[in-house]
C-alpha cells in the first residue's frame, strides 16, 4: 500500500525556445498553440492527476526557463524535484549539448539516481535533424533516462510522457 500525500514534482528543463512550454501546455491543457496561458517569468506550474491501480497520484509538473538569467534559480527547483525531464530540439545541436550544464547541477542538487525523462521534441521537422535518433538513444542510455522522441504537436506526446510518469510510479510501489 502506497501513501503518497506530497505531489510529485517534476521539473522541465533546457535550452530556451526547445519546447519546454509547448510540451508541458500539451500534455497538461491538450493544446498546442490555442493559448499559452503563461509568462515570460521563471517557473510556472499546474497539477496533473494519475490514476494507476485505483490510486491517485499528483504529479505537480513545473516548467521552468531556460533562459540564462534564471538559472541560479533553476537550482531551487531542482533540488524539491523526484522527475527530471530533459529536452532538447533534435534541430539544434546546441541545445543537445546544453544538456550537459543541467546534468551537472542535477547531480549536485539530486546525486545520481534521479529519475530522468530525455525528450528528442520538434521530430516533425525531422528534415533539418541535427541530433539523430540513436545520438539520442546513446546518450539515454548513458543516464540510464526514459527516452522520447516527440512533436508538440502530435498527441503521442503526451501519452509516451504519461507512460514514463506511470513508470515512475512503478518504481514506488516496488
Ligand atoms: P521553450 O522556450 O523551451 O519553452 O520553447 P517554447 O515552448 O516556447 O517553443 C519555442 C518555439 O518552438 C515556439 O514557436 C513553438 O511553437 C515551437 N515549437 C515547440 N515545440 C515544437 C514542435 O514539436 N514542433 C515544432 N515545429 N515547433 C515547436
Ligand atoms: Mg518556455
Amino acid at each position: 500500500m502506497n501513501d503518497i500525500k506530497e505531489n510529485i514534482k517534476v521539473v522541465f528543463l533546457g535550452e530556451s525556445e526547445v519546447g519546454k512550454s509547448a510540451l508541458f501546455n500539451h500534455y497538461i491543457y491538450n493544446t498546442f498553440d490555442k493559448f499559452t496561458p503563461h509568462y515570460d517569468g521563471p517557473a510556472y506550474f499546474d497539477i496533473k492527476k494519475i490514476n494507476y491501480k485505483n490510486e491517485d497520484y499528483h504529479f505537480e509538473i513545473w516548467d521552468i526557463s531556460g533562459n540564462e538569467k534564471y538559472r541560479s534559480f533553476a537550482k531551487l527547483y531542482i533540488k524539491e524535484a523526484k522527475i527530471i525531464v530533459l529536452v532538447y530540439d533534435i534541430t539544434k545541436k546546441s541545445s543537445f549539448l546544453e544538456l550537459d550544464y543541467w546534468l551537472e547541477t542535477i547531480l549536485k542538487e539530486l546525486g545520481p539516481n534521479a529519475f530522468l525523462i530525455l525528450v528528442g521534441n520538434k521530430i516533425d521537422l525531422y528534415e533539418n535533424e541535427e541530433i539523430s535518433q540513436r545520438d539520442g538513444e546513446k546518450f539515454a542510455e548513458i543516464l540510464k533516462a526514459k527516452f522520447i522522441l516527440s512533436s508538440a504537436k502530435d498527441d503521442n506526446w503526451s501519452k509516451n510522457f504519461e507512460d514514463a510518469l506511470i513508470d515512475y510510479i512503478k518504481t514506488l510501489n516496488k
